[in-house]
């Protein structure tokens, strides 16, 4: 890439969540191979994120490369209306399979984002079709869910600036967020304000969503799994569909298939995303029970009112599929938890740092929460300086990187950020 283009970027490409008049700079990356990003400049970046928990089998895995290739050869996309084809047969089977015994019927989108507007709107859809609409959602405070509208609705109220669309965006029940940590101690006391909220509401409320176990991009928190058992549990007593957003932890990454799995529960509703395809397309699941879809089926629209030109797209189906096959096969588990064990010991001596507030790991989930906020474009020079791709925010620098990560390279991360905690000039004030 020469510099005209990154001149280009700078002027005409929006990055995620970046201003047009002064974006941080951005780091041009010409190929990627296993769990390293080479640079333009030819430098080799050890990857401690997996592209936002994507690439779990790291980058450009031959594999893959060949389950897209062999789908190109014989289609790359067909509309999925009136039409069915066997890769989009081969990964729903494979969702049926893996998942709880209880979520049969899938429906494919595009997007993380989307599987979670699906999930809303079948839960609206349900409410209508029983007779008794109802419209709210109850979570918690600190969730991430997406960036469409009906996501951000149930997003954090301050991150995601719900300021900024006062009249617009609909008004949800948001509960304080967990405060028992996943390795600490269950207090009763930490569910009251959730409880309470929903027996006030208990009429209005179609659902409960939230990403079990982990909240990822609203702080990295790691919670009691205890709660889910409480919620799954009130939820059955009110009847209220419960929504797990399982984007970010899905396939492996807490140590568990599935994060409900720590604490034995099936929702009702399943969102799946990101590495559901490896990291290398977009592609979403929306898993529900058959009591769900009847129902929604049964009601007034007579179906369910979503169809995305790209829905079950081939291409990404099929190298789904594939990914799945290699998680299996690759002993996740071993990878997972080798990978835990590494980040509970080398990221230890960063608790010792005067800058660093906090330190907690879970499965292949590293993370530093640091007392300030980072200087972003300055951490990420110090990052890539050492040859790591780690993308920290707000105070939070974190590693999640690809299961097949060699413990050599897990290392050269995790020195990385424990050099970074004692560098004041890193944070911002
Ligand atoms: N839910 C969760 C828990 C997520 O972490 C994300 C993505 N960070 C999303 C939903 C949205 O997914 P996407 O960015 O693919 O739309």
């Amino acid at each position: 890439m020469t510099q005209d283009d990154l001149a280009f970027d700078k002027r005409h490409i929006w990055h995620p969540y970046t201003s047009m008049t002064s974006p941080l700079p951005v780091y041009p990356v010409v190929s990627a191979q296993g769990c390293e990003l080479q640079l333009a400049s030819g430098e080799h970046l050890v990857d401690g994120m997996s592209s936002w928990w994507a690439a779990i089998h790291g980058y450009n895995h031959p594999r893959l490369n060949a389950a897209m290739t062999a789908q190109i050869d014989r289609m790359s996309h067909v509309m999925f209306g009136g039409i069915t084809h066997p890769s989009a047969v081969a990964l729903c089977r494979k969702l049926v399979e893996m998942t709880p015994e209880a979520l049969e019927c899938v429906f494919l989108a595009d997007s993380g984002s989307v599987a979670v507007e699906v999930a809303m709107k079948m839960a609206l859809q349900y409410w209508q079709a029983k007779g008794e609409p109802r419209q709210r959602f109850l979570t918690f405070r600190n969730g991430y869910h997406g960036d469409t509208f009906g996501a951000m609705s149930v997003c954090d109220p301050e991150n995601s600036m719900h300021s900024l669309w006062q009249g617009y965006l609909p008004q949800h029940l948001f509960a304080p967020a967990p405060q028992c940590r996943f390795d600490g101690e269950w207090d009763e006391h930490d569910m009251i304000p959730f409880a309470r909220l929903m027996a006030a509401h208990r009429q209005q409320i179609a659902a409960v969503i939230l990403e079990p176990v982990v909240q990822g991009a609203g702080g990295m928190r790691m919670y009691h799994p205890q709660w889910l058992k409480r919620i799954r549990k009130m939820c059955d007593r009110e009847g209220i569909l419960l929504i797990a957003d399982e984007i970010a932890t899905g396939f492996g990454r807490t140590g568990k298939l599935f994060a409900c799995e720590h604490a034995g529960i099936t929702a009702d509703i399943l969102c799946l995303g990101k590495a559901l395809t490896g990291g290398t397309m977009t592609l979403s699941a929306a898993l529900t029970t058959r009591t769900v879809a009847e129902t929604i089926s049964n009601g007034e629209a007579g179906c369910f009112m979503h169809g995305p030109t790209f829905m079950g797209n081939p291409l990404a189906c099929a190298v789904a599929s594939e990914s799945l096959a290699l998680l299996a096969e690759n002993h996740w588990q071993a990878q997972v938890s080798a990978i835990e064990e590494q980040l509970k010991a080398e990221l230890a001596p960063a608790r010792d740092a005067a800058l660093v507030a906090d330190v907690r790991v879970l499965g292949a989930i590293g993370v530093v929460e640091t007392t300030r906020p980072v200087n972003m474009a300055a951490l990420q020079r110090f990052f890539v300086d050492r040859n790591v791709w780690i993308r920290p925010f707000g105070k939070l620098i974190y590693l999640m990187p690809p299961y097949i990560i060699h413990p050599e390279q897990l290392s050269r991360l995790t020195r990385a950020v424990n050099l970074a905690v004692q560098d004041e000039t890193l944070f911002s004030a």
